[in-house]
């Protein structure tokens, strides 16, 4: 379920769409919107964003959970200017002025994203999980300078910028193309190697192991995010940006989820379908729920049935949702044939079969098992089909 849909509908695509989708879907708009089409500078940006944002399998997540909200608080304008974006899409350079158009706001450091797989047992009941993470910390010994002071000179190649340009005939269009200075890599300045730093070699930063302690909050659903602010790489020049931990759920083998209700199948023996008695949930914590069918009240096969307040808890309150049953019966593989007449006592008398006209002809035939393998498009009751509507349908091979 996403929160926010205004950057699937600046593509005109939903929110399942897929990235080769949405690659196209981008182009098509970017082509149209290009400013030198005459296209709206700003709701050209807007749609790059977008694009850049759900074209991201990261960012598209946090998105998804929470927001445009969620992205502005990890600095998600931080990562590519519209410009770059259209460039790697379509080759080439410049297309708007040149150099300089970079984003607003203070550079940070990019965020480092990791996902957690967290069971159900563990989404309902909460629970702290430690993560080790290597990330960028300032050089202690020369504070981030590289080297001794005085020692880091620009580049006198680009002149500090890291970058050279170089113009391009491309058809009618002249492209000017950027690329990193090889004298100083790309970092717009140079130290001599006997000045350099011993502990970081002139980096300027050193790795360094961190355990963060991430809460999984009772509740919590795949693909919510825990944030730790400005815990990502640190660097001289920008603002550390923030380490992203986004919850996968992991299926579970008894339960299904839906927001906060769960779904489980239980098969129960015919006798107790049809006389009443006992079976047993165990559930995702440590109890087990006892259920009690009265007698007299008969279960039939693909029952539903549902036991409030037993669903998983709401994040905010912990309010529980429902457990919904789908009942399946067990019926035994063969009958005592002495038995039948005690169950013929006990059932419903069986209905004789219809008469019909006299020209109708009665023929005899065999019932066979059904070869699944070749079952083509038959389909199971539709309480089979899977709640999320996600799984492809099988599809008849040889159409
Ligand atoms: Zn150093
Ligand atoms: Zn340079």
């Amino acid at each position: 379920m996403v929160r926010e849909t205004k950057y699937y509908d600046l593509l005109e695509v939903t929110p399942s769409v897929s990235e080769a989708d949405l690659k196209k879907a981008y182009r098509k708009k970017a082509l149209r919107l290009h400013p030198d089409k005459g296209g709206d500078p700003e709701l050209f940006k807007e749609v790059t964003h977008a694009y850049e944002v759900l074209s991201d399998p990261d960012k598209r997540s946090i998105y998804d959970a929470r927001g445009e909200a969620g992205l502005s608080e990890q600095g998600g304008m931080g990562g590519m200017d519209a410009q770059d974006l259209f460039s790697q899409l379509f080759g080439g350079g410049g297309f708007f002025g040149g150099p300089g158009g970079r984003s607003q706001g203070p550079r940070k450091t990019k965020d480092l994203v990791h996902r957690v797989h967290v069971t159900l047992e563990d989404l309902y009941k909460g629970k702290t999980t430690k993560l080790s993470l290597t990330r960028n910390i300032i050089c202690v010994k020369c504070k981030g300078k590289g080297g001794k002071d005085g020692a880091v000179r620009p580049c006198q190649v680009c002149h500090g910028r890291g970058v050279k340009t170089q113009l391009r005939q491309m058809g009618p269009m002249i492209q000017q193309i950027q690329m990193p200075c090889d004298e100083c890599s790309g970092l717009g300045e140079v130290i001599n190697a006997k000045d350099r730093c011993q502990q970081c070699k002139g980096k300027k930063v050193v790795p360094e192991k961190k355990i963060l302690e991430v809460h999984i909050d009772k509740g919590m659903k795949g693909g919510q995010t825990v944030v730790f602010q400005g815990e990502s790489d640190q660097s001289p020049n920008a603002e550390p940006g923030d380490v992203v931990i986004v919850v996968e759920e992991k299926p579970h083998d008894k339960f299904r989820r839906q927001e906060n209700d769960l779904i489980i199948d239980v098969e129960i023996h015919l006798l107790i379908a049809l006389t009443g008695g006992q079976f047993a949930i165990r559930h995702l914590d440590d109890r087990a729920l006892v259920v009690n069918l009265e007698p007299g009240e008969v279960v039939k096969h693909g029952d539903v049935k549902v036991i409030h307040g037993q669903g998983m808890p709401s994040q905010r309150h912990h309010e529980p949702g429902d457990l919904y049953v789908k009942l399946g019966v067990k019926f035994p593989e063969t009958i005592d044939p002495a038995a039948i007449p005690l169950l013929k006592e006990a059932l419903p008398a069986v209905e004789p079969l219809p008469t019909f006209e006299k020209n109708i002809i009665l023929e005899e035939v065999h019932l066979d098992d059904v070869d699944t393998r070749s079952r083509g498009g038959f389909r199971d009751d539709p309480m089979d089909a899977d709640p999320d509507g996600d799984q492809p349908r099988v599809q008849c091979a040889n159409q």
